[in-house]
């Protein structure tokens, strides 16, 4: 049995990854402060290898066991969050990254820092492998997260070759599944509750922009493979199956049986107009590909939320 700490274990893929973690007889820590993530996400385990540490890691943080695996999550992730809270999301992604890696080090365990997409800014290179090194505005609205991430795999990589410690990157594109929030302002669960509640579905600018949508499951066993792996690069996980995002508010119209009309609202400043994978890499080095396409993982979302969680009735 290994004991994983996973950072940002409370969130939307920090719970998944806890639950799967946990699924495969590890021992899990959860490290959260709950600035994005909550309680009811995790208030289903209840067993005694999982255990939640309620702290902000922008704090140097330590722990009084051996550990294997850290898994370091923590970061606000939708838009809603970190234009909110641009100057925690740099903190969390140097001060926050820093203490982690250090955490690591210290226990000698196996580093993997959730990296994303968002690290290739402007696709000028279309599908993005993980050889585009990005074209990023460091100063727009966006620039804290974009830059944290970017920061904090320079520190990834600066860490292994310098201090010996045995990291990973895993970049991460657009996921979604149960426990999204209602109302974290990303395509999906939007389009979802305003499908269910009869509201308008608001599709920025005119809907061509393309997005690549992978399941929540799919993503947790790629991390996880990723993890495992000796591999030290960054890998992308995500799913190379691209649709605009008039497609995907299609595809929530039929799937919720919603009578909701499509209206269109101005992008953006700095919303990438495509976005893409290219998994040559994860299917090489992991032997992976994702397994759910968009709408199997759609109604397996509104099949194990529910209604009342995706309108956000649900407590
Ligand atoms: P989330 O907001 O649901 O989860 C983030 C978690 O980190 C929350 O539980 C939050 O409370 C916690 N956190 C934030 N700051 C913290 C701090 N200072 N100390 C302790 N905990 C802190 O977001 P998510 O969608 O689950 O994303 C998880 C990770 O995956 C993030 O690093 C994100 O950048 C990355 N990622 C996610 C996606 C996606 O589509 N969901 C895409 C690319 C990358």
């Amino acid at each position: 049995m290994a004991t994983c700490l996973v950072t940002g274990g409370a969130g939307f893929l920090g719970s998944h990854l806890c639950d799967e973690l946990l699924r495969r007889g590890n021992r899990v820590i959860c490290v959260d402060n709950l600035e994005t993530g909550s309680l009811t996400n995790i208030e289903h385990i209840r067993v005694p290898e999982f255990t939640l540490l309620h702290k902000d890691i922008v704090e140097p943080y330590f722990v009084d066991e051996q550990i294997d695996f850290v898994y370091h999550l923590a970061s606000p992730a939708s838009p809603i969050d970190y234009l909110r809270l641009p100057l925690q999301t740099l903190k969390v992604g140097s001060h926050g990254t820093h203490h982690s890696l250090g955490l690591a080090k210290a226990h000698r365990a196996r580093f993997l820092i959730a990296s994303t997409s968002e690290v290739y800014g402007d696709p000028q290179v279309h599908p993005q492998p993980e050889s585009y090194w990005g074209h990023v505005n460091p100063i727009g609205p966006r620039g804290v997260y974009d830059e944290a991430k970017r920061y904090a795999e320079a520190l990834t990589m600066a860490y292994h070759r310098q201090q010996g410690v045995d990291t990973a990157i895993i970049r991460i594109f657009n996921t979604y599944g149960p426990r999204m929030r209602p109302n974290d302002g990303r395509a999906i669960p939007t389009f979802m509750r305003q499908a269910l509640t009869g509201k308008p579905i608001t599709v920025f600018g005119d809907g061509s922009q393309t997005r690549s949508f992978t399941y929540v499951d799919d993503l947790i066993a790629g991390m996880i493979k990723l993890a495992e792996s000796g591999y030290h690069d960054p890998v992308n996980v995500g799913n190379p199956n691209e649709f605009t995002l008039l497609e995907l508010a299609e595809a929530v119209i039929d799937i919720t049986g919603s009578s909701s009309e499509i209206v269109y609202e101005a992008l953006p400043t700095d919303d990438p107009k495509i976005r893409q994978p290219n998994i040559d890499l994860a299917k090489e080095v992991l032997g992976w590909e994702p397994t759910v396409q968009l709408r199997d993982g759609l109604q397996r979302t509104l099949d194990e939320s529910g209604v009342d969680m995706l309108v956000g009735a649900a407590r």
